[in-house]
C-alpha cells in the first residue's frame, strides 16, 4: 500500500534533492512525498538544539503534531577538524544570522588559512528523523568524509560544496555535480537508511486527505 509522509522543510532545493534520492529507492508499495509547502499554516521551526539529533527531532516531532500525519525532518553540516567540529549546527549561520554561502565559505577558509592540507580533514554530517502524530520518533544518520579545499572549486550545489573534497575523487562537490554527489553524500546515505524505516512503517499510518 501506498506509503505517505511529509518532510518538514519549505526549501525547495532539499525537497527536490530528498524527491530524487527516494525514487532511486526500492519502496515497496511506492511513497507519495508532501512538503511543508502544502501546509502554509504551520510556522517556521526554530532549530536552536546542541546536536544534530536534537533539531531533526524536534522538527519532525512539531511537523508530525501540528499536520497530524507522518513527517521525516533533517539537520546537517558540516564538521572541519582542525576546529574542534565547527561550524557543525551551526554552519548555515556560521558568519552570522542569515549569511549568504559565500560569507560562510569566506569564513571558514578565514580560519582555516594557516592549516595545510594534510590537517583540513572534515566530515558532513546527516541526521533524519521519522516521527509519527503520537509521538514515536526514529533517527537515522548518514556521514561523507572529506577534505576542506584551500580555495573554492567548482559551481555546482550549494552551502560549502565548493570546498568540499570527496578524497576517492580528488574533486570537491561542487565540480563533482548531483548525479555523483548524490551516490556518496551524508544526505544519501541517511536517506537509504530512512527508506528502511519507510519499508517497516505500518501502512495503515497513511494520510487524510488535505
Ligand atoms: P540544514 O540541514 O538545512 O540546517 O543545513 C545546514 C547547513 O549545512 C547548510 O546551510 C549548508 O551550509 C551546510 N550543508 C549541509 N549539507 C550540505 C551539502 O550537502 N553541501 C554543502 N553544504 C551543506
Amino acid at each position: 500500500m501506498l506509503k505517505k509522509i511529509v518532510l518538514a522543510t519549505r526549501n525547495q532545493g532539499k525537497i527536490e534533492e530528498i524527491r530524487s534520492l527516494l525514487k532511486g529507492q526500492e519502496i515497496r508499495g511506492g511513497i507519495e512525498i508532501r512538503s511543508l509547502r502544502d501546509y502554509p499554516q504551520v510556522p517556521e521551526i526554530v532549530e536552536d538544539g546542541a546536536t544534530f539529533s536534537e533539531n531533526a527531532r524536534e522538527k519532525a516531532l512539531t511537523v508530525a503534531q501540528l499536520t497530524g500525519q507522518i513527517a521525516v525532518a533533517d539537520d546537517s553540516g558540516l564538521e572541519v577538524e582542525a576546529l574542534g567540529g565547527a561550524p557543525g549546527v551551526y554552519s548555515a549561520r556560521f558568519a552570522g544570522e542569515g549569511a549568504s554561502d559565500s560569507a560562510n565559505i569566506k569564513k571558514l577558509l578565514e580560519l582555516l588559512r594557516d592549516i595545510p592540507p594534510e590537517k583540513r580533514g572534515a566530515r558532513f554530517v546527516c541526521v533524519m528523523a521519522l516521527a509519527t502524530p503520537d509521538g514515536e520518533v526514529s533517527l537515522v544518520d548518514g556521514e561523507c568524509r572529506g577534505m576542506v579545499a584551500m580555495e573554492e572549486r567548482g559551481t555546482a550545489g550549494f552551502g560549502y560544496d565548493p570546498l568540499f573534497i570527496a578524497p576517492e575523487y580528488g574533486k570537491t562537490f561542487a565540480e563533482l555535480g548531483s548525479e555523483v554527489k548524490n551516490r556518496i553524500s551524508h544526505r544519501a546515505r541517511a536517506l537509504s537508511k530512512l527508506c528502511r524505516l519507510l519499508e517497516s512503517l505500518d501502512p495503515r499510518l497513511s494520510l487524510p486527505p488535505l
